[in-house]
């Protein structure tokens, strides 16, 4: 797989065991660094594919925030959302994947991104705070609503 480029050059294949030597539970990751910035991003698991852009302190936090506090509950509440009647386990996964999906495709949308462009791994701080903004007082409702008269026009 390609490193990821910073400044100018090929980032480093290392493990979360240089990255993060006090933790002990990352230490087997791989991850790509920079030696000359110190940014570094991790893989998709158990591969050396980078999830994203090599990132420093401050744009990690950015990203973790915009995941963790705004997009990933988006999604992750979808099947509990309203609009779906009795669902198994089974359905409320295969629902949460369709409403990553559209989170990220209405995302791309407000943004004026393609959904391919669209991932927050590869976000700068600026991307990150217009994301933020985009989904900030969304409900999943809303956004499969939007999603659905998208798919209605293309058909
Ligand atoms: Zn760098």
């Amino acid at each position: 797989m390609t490193a990821p480029i910073c400044c100018g050059k090929p980032t480093r294949l290392t493990t979360g065991a240089e990255v993060y030597p006090k933790r002990p539970d990352l230490r087997a990751n791989p991850r790509y660094l920079c030696d000359e910035c110190g940014a570094h991003v991790g893989c998709h698991p158990g591969t050396t594919k980078a999830v994203g852009t090599p990132a420093g302190p401050e744009l990690r936090a950015a990203r973790s925030k915009l995941h963790d506090q705004m997009f990933d509950p988006l999604w992750k509440t979808a099947a509990e959302s309203g609009g779906y009647a009795d669902t198994t386990s089974r359905q409320r996964k295969r629902i949460r994947q369709k409403a990553r999906g559209r989170v990220y495709a209405f995302l791309a949308a407000r943004m004026g991104l393609t959904t391919e462009e669209c991932h927050i791994g590869h976000f700068d701080i600026e991307q990150c705070r217009a994301a933020w903004l985009a989904l900030q007082g969304r409900t999943y409702a809303e956004i499969r609503a939007w999603a659905k008269s998208k798919e209605g026009i293309r058909t």
